[in-house]
């Protein structure tokens, strides 16, 4: 008899289910990861209601793209592909490139077909030839780990900003947090963070990983603060972290400077933006562009140099079966129960 694990699984429709599964033996070339834990974001809310981000997303699926875990079981192949042993503990790239396409864990594999593990809501997961692993410290919790994830991405998003730049983030989430961490190393000379009312924890979290200044949108007009703290100047780059809104938009046009920088990130569910003025970006030489993700290799090094304050964006975990619960910590459902990020812990 195998051992048994319990994985979560979406169907798509609005509901989910604990499966059980046999711990998997790994696939040739590949490896099989004991999941410590996995932080979640607004594409798994979005996944767990059927809309889906990637090219090759099936239903029913493990979600969980932002998974560490330590190597339980490998092949020759893939020690010495990965360099890695068993017990070591790696962050995922969720991104795996096989038969020239790219397949997302967490997304893009079936929980009906064989393995069926292939997403960070479960205590196992199947990691096929060609993933990208990297090795992370062993002196934090996983689930302040998890955090390699939006710090990825958020190394590209501040690739803009240079050193001394006066940079806004809008929207405070867990993306706005890693920003401000990144563009803090990259040198930024003022960070200013806006946020709702809403967002009292998150802002206070802004404030201990680097912002100079939060400003709650629902009190103060932040393009006056931004012209007071920059004496009219305004802001070199402003990024637009806030989901959904489109109101964070105008205010990116009104805080930047002239030949400044508006990078665009938070997604908006493909709503059209009224009211933008293209003259605007031709003749104040504006640069508008999307944020791009960075390499999870960069925010390893960083993680694992000490440079980021884990601890201050942790946020809070949940077991596997109270994943409802954590969905509804991350939609900010409970009544004065907010969390700067959600991470379900498996071990
Ligand atoms: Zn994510």
């Amino acid at each position: 008899m195998s051992e048994m694990c319990r994985a979560v699984v979406f169907s798509g429709k609005g509901s989910w289910e604990v499966r059980e599964y046999r711990v998997p033996v790994p696939p040739a070339g590949g490896a099989i990861l004991r999941v410590e834990a996995v932080g979640m974001c607004h594409s798994d809310v979005d996944m767990f209601n059927g809309i889906t981000h990637t090219r090759n997303a099936i239903f029913p699926a493990v979600p969980g793209h932002e998974t560490v875990g330590r190597i339980h079981s490998l092949s020759p192949e893939a020690a010495a592909a990965w360099t890695v042993k068993e017990g070591d503990r790696v962050a995922l790239n969720s991104s795996l490139r096989r038969d020239g396409d790219v397949r997302v864990y967490g997304h893009d594999f079936s929980a009906d077909e064989e393995p069926g593990l292939c997403g960070g809501y479960g205590e196992y997961m199947v990691l096929f030839p060609g993933t990208e692993v990297h090795k992370l410290r062993e002196d934090k919790p996983a689930d302040e780990l998890t955090f390699f994830n939006p710090l990825t991405a958020a190394v590209g998003w501040v690739a803009s900003v240079s050193p001394g730049d006066v940079f806004v983030v809008q929207g405070p989430g867990h993306m706005g947090l890693a920003c401000v961490i990144a563009a803090r190393l990259a040198g930024a000379g003022t960070i200013i963070v806006t946020g709702t009312g809403a967002d009292g924890v998150r802002l206070d979290a802004a404030k201990k990983v680097g912002a100079d200044y939060v400003v709650n949108v629902d009190v103060e007009d932040p393009v006056e603060v931004v012209r007071n703290i920059t004496g009219g100047a305004m802001a070199d780059v402003v990024l637009d972290a806030a989901a959904q809104t489109t109101q964070t938009i105008h205010l990116c046009f009104a805080m930047v400077r002239r030949a400044g920088t508006i990078v665009l990130g938070g997604l908006k569910d493909h709503k059209p933006v009224d009211g933008i003025v293209t003259d605007d970006i031709v003749l104040r030489h504006l640069v508008v562009k999307g944020a791009v993700g960075g390499q999870v290799s960069r925010a390893v090094e960083l993680i694992n140099s000490g440079a980021i304050p884990t601890h201050d964006v942790r946020g809070a975990s949940f077991p596997l079966d109270d994943v409802e619960a954590a969905l509804a910590a991350l939609e900010r459902k409970g009544p004065g129960r907010d969390a700067v990020r959600v991470n379900l812990r498996m071990v």
